[in-house]
């Protein structure tokens, strides 16, 4: 509360493009002043991670849906593109700012980011408050008895469950104040691509903002949340996961309205209670990956054990190209690759097997794949992303271990059931019995004719053998430990 002022306070939108559940927006409203809204496209900043070309889609079509619903209530979002700190202090100047208020950040360059403007406002008298809007609870609440931070799930988990509670829920603001502070026009950043549009697949897949998370979310607890443990690893069956995360990832949903959303539909009898808590772990896993990258500034760039300093990774791009197209000749690893590029998303069990795929079948480190990913997904989020490829890779915190290398063949035959993902993802394919759906090269030449697949042609053979890759990994496992007891 900011007593005594009527000068206005501005409300810094970041990654928390909602009204609902937004405890930076409620602390603003209620301080009683005019709050100015605002949104900065921060490319200027060194240091800062930039968004990804799908994120970017994503951001373009979030930031209408905020500019709408805050429009829908008196208000305006100003936009403006450049460095935050300077725009920031100078917006502030512009409408004699008495505070700014934002919801915190957790990567480093972001933390440092807000503390150095947060010294500057208040050098200048401008009170500034920030809060928790994208976390259950901030990444250094929970601690294991010894004192630090969680770096093991599980027990992490059973915290989670046994303290967490949730905030009561915040409604949107009824009315918001405009300004006339001049704004850029978001067609001018240009944020949606172009030439060309590859975009075409994710406009009808996707709702993003606000409205769209919310849909989601009612949709999924109303129906698949009861089969979430069965179909959760079954990348054939459609929304058999709720398909929040890029949601989540630009805050246009809190998870504590997910954990309340779901807990209250147990408590109701609507939702089965195994299968809705199993859905809840999955929304702790990210934030164990916000433990992890606050704990762990470094995660997304650096091995989390540093053993992996001396894993002898391959540089092959020619491999990497063929992983990013598709067009490795393992049909589960192709279907996924090819869902991420004409979706911006793919299954969490296909990510597994194409990171898996990439790291050991072809020996190529993972900051490669985290990278790919980074651009590619629509929820790339820099905590969970991270986290997963290096849990994949078998370097990260409470990592699958390296020699768990997955058969991207059985892999396909057990969690494809239907064979319809890979059919759908790789049409060349669909014809094709499900005995060699996952390893055409397996297949009669009868076979693969009357199915019109010519391999080497409209189809590829294996970039690489299973076998020899597997034993390749294993290898160079062995080697990584060899160098890591000699250094
Ligand atoms: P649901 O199954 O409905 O789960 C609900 C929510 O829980 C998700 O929206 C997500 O926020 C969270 N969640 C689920 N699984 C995980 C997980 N394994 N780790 C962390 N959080 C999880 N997730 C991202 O949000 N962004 C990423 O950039 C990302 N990169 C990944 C890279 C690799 C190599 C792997 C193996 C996984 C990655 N994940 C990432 C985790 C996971 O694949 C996605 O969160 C999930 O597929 C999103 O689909 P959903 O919303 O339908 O998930």
């Amino acid at each position: 509360m900011i007593e005594g002022l009527s000068d206005p306070v501005i409300m810094w939108f970041r990654r928390d493009l909602r009204l609902e559940d937004n405890p930076a927006l409620t602390a603003a409203v209620s301080s009683g002043c005019p709050v100015v809204c605002v949104y900065i496209h921060d490319d200027k900043t060194p240091g800062l991670k930039q968004d990804g070309a799908a994120s970017l889609w994503w951001l373009d079509k979030s930031l209408r849906s905020l500019s709408e619903n805050i429009a829908s209530r008196g208000g305006k979002l100003l936009l403006r593109r450049g460095n935050s700190e300077k725009i920031l202090l100078q917006i502030a100047k512009e409408v004699r700012a008495a505070g700014v208020f934002w919801n915190r950040r957790y990567g480093a360059a972001e933390i440092s980011l807000d503390q150095d403007i947060k010294k500057k406002l208040t050098d200048r008298s401008i009170c500034v408050q920030s809060f928790n809007g994208s976390l259950l609870t901030e990444p250094w609440v929970f601690k294991t008895g010894k004192g630090s931070h969680y770096r093991v799930f599980s027990p992490y988990w059973r915290t989670v469950q046994a303290n967490y509670l949730p905030h009561p829920h915040i409604k949107a603001p009824k009315a918001l104040a405009t300004c006339d502070v001049r704004s850029e026009n978001l067609d001018d950043w240009k944020l949606h691509p172009e030439k060309p549009d590859w975009s075409a697949g994710f406009s009808p897949i996707w709702t993003p903002g606000e409205q769209g998370a919310r849909e989601r979310l009612s949709d999924f607890l109303g129906g698949a949340v009861s089969n979430y443990c069965e179909h959760r690893n079954r990348p054939d069956v459609e929304q058999g996961t709720s398909g929040l995360s890029p949601h989540l990832r630009f805050g246009e949903i809190s998870p504590v309205t997910i954990w309340r959303a779901a807990k209250a539909r147990i408590e109701a009898g609507q939702a089965d209670e195994k299968n809705a808590m199993v859905f809840l772990s999955e929304v702790a896993w990210r934030e164990f990956s916000y433990v992890l990258l606050y704990h762990h500034p470094e995660l997304a760039a650096q091995n989390y054990n540093p053993a992996f300093e001396h894993m002898p990774w391959v540089r092959n791009d020619g491999a990497l190209r063929a992983w990013q197209t598709g067009q490795t000749g393992y049909p589960i690893v192709d279907a996924g690759m090819r869902q991420l590029w004409k979706t911006g998303w793919m299954h969490n069990r296909v990510r597994m097997i194409v990171a898996s795929f990439l790291t050991k079948h072809l020996m190529i480190h993972w900051t490669e794949g985290e990278a790919w990913f980074w651009d590619t997904l629509v929820d790339a989020c820099p905590a969970a992303n991270a986290a997963s490829w290096q849990w994949t890779a078998g370097s990260g915190a409470d990592a699958a271990p390296y020699f768990r290398v997955f058969n991207p063949i059985t892999q396909g035959e057990k969690f494809d059931e239907t064979g319809e993902y890979v059919k759908k993802w790789c049409p060349e394919l669909s014809r094709l019995p499900r005995k060699f759906l996952y390893s055409p090269w397996t297949a009669p030449e009868l076979v693969l004719r009357e199915a019109g697949v010519l391999l080497g042609s409209n189809y590829p053979y294996p970039i690489v053998d299973h076998k020899e890759g597997r034993a390749r990994a294993l290898a160079a496992y062995e080697t990584m430990k060899q160098r890591r007891d000699a250094a």
